[in-house]
């Protein structure tokens, strides 16, 4: 059985590791031409129950162990006095919550468990028709062809394999502006103190600036506004494109907060942030299928690349188990899925809206209060 996944992000190469831990050889193709010819962004929290769970099913529980930073889990909410609304502080050294790792160590991590060879650098899917016979024929950006049994969708939010079973539209849900602190502890110790070992939301309303520590010793600064915003909060990517403009949106918030603004490296980097309509499924086609953001893309609120390497770790289990049969196994993976990803994706939505609603702060400290046990 030749197994095709389109996409080398963390759900594809979580994928290809399991089914090679039970003896298949899928290839991955890749558009990207190396593994750092990308930045791979900030740094991800892995929950135990889903992205934790999938590397322990790839055989990497100890290299996560070693790698990641569980101080990373603190995380403090503020007003744009400056004022501390929540202080999140996980107990030291624990290993029992969600700990952080910078994205491009974990793609490393998968990366470096994989023979070469298993992931074809340099293949962008352009196209894919079914074969007469059964399977696909995948076309690649310059001409290459590749054909498959089973073709696997991991190609991000941008999915070209997504439209063989759905046309769910993508819909803007956020404008976001990127900013990168490098060498902070030198040369910015003040904004390195505020942000701390892990994340720093500041909160007003319809817009939040956050920072986040990156096991590099860099921050990362984000500036997150509504899709729709009003035109105090202008949120079309020209608009905030500059630093400039970005201080406007943030005028009258305490200089010690928009400092984060003022120390980025260079401009801020501008993108819209699309999701999904919840509740995405489709109607079972044989030989192909899709996980993580080619799937069911949501709001960026913590569970994306965990939920891509559930999808992966399921995934791959249910054909180990099934090998004679992919179909089933296809079946059996999305109908799970489905059911799983659902309450995920309206607990994303409804985040979202509260971050970026005029209520913002309130909600968030209602959100993160104790509950009972
Ligand atoms: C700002 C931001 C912050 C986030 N923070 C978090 C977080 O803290 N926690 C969390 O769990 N999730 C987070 N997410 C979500 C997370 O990034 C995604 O859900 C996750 O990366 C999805 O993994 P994936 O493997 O499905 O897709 P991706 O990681 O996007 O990988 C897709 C891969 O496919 C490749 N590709 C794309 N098109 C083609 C093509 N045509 N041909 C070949 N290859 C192709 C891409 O180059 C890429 O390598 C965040 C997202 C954003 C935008």
């Amino acid at each position: 059985m030749r197994i095709a996944i389109a996409g080398g992000g963390l759900g594809g190469l979580t994928l290809a590791l399991i089914l090679r831990k039970h003896g298949m050889d899928p290839v991955a193709y890749e558009r990207e031409a190396d593994r750092s010819a990308r930045s791979q962004g900030g740094s991800l929290d892995l929950h135990p129950e889903s992205g934790q769970r999938a590397l322990a099913e790839a055989g990497l529980a100890d290299r996560f162990r070693s790698t990641a930073r569980p101080e990373g889990e603190e995380h403090r909410v503020l007003d744009p006095a400056g004022r501390t609304l929540v202080h999140h502080r996980p107990p030291p050294g624990s290993f029992d919550g969600r700990p952080e790792i910078d994205r491009r160590l974990l793609r490393d991590l998968l990366l470096d468990s994989l023979p070469d060879g298993t992931v074809a650098w340099g293949h962008r899917l352009v196209a894919v028709t079914p074969r007469p016979a059964g399977g696909f024929r995948l076309a690649f950006d310059g001409g290459g062809h590749a054909d498959c049994d089973v073709l696997v969708g991991a190609d991000g939010a941008r999915s070209v394999v997504r439209s063989l079973l759905t046309d769910a539209p993508l819909f803007p849900v956020a404008t976001l502006a990127e900013l990168t602190i490098s060498d902070a502890d030198r040369r910015h110790p003040e904004l390195a103190e505020l942000v701390g070992p892990g994340n720093l939301w500041c909160v007003g309303a319809g817009r939040i600036l956050a920072a986040q520590r990156l096991g590099d010793g860099s921050i990362r600064v984000g500036v997150t506004l509504p899709a729709d915003a009003p035109a105090d909060a202008p949120a079309d990517g020209r608009r905030v494109d500059t630093k400039r403009a970005l201080l406007d949106v943030f005028d009258g918030w305490n200089p010690g907060l928009t400092a984060l603004i003022e120390a980025g490296d260079g401009p801020p980097t501008p993108r819209t942030i699309e999701a999904m309509p919840t509740g995405t499924r489709w109607t079972h086609r044989p030989g192909v299928t899709l996980l993580g953001d080619a799937a069911h893309l949501m709001p960026p609120v913590g569970e994306g690349a965990n939920q891509a390497m559930l999808d992966a770790a399921e995934l791959g289990e249910e054909i180990a188990r099934n090998p004679d049969d992919p179909d089933a196994a296809i079946r059996a993976y999305e109908e799970a899925m489905f059911a799983r990803i659902l309450p995920i994706a309206e607990m994303s939505a409804r985040v979202q809206s509260m971050m970026l609603s005029p209520t913002a702060a309130d909600d968030l400290v209602r959100f993160f209060a104790p509950r009972p046990a």
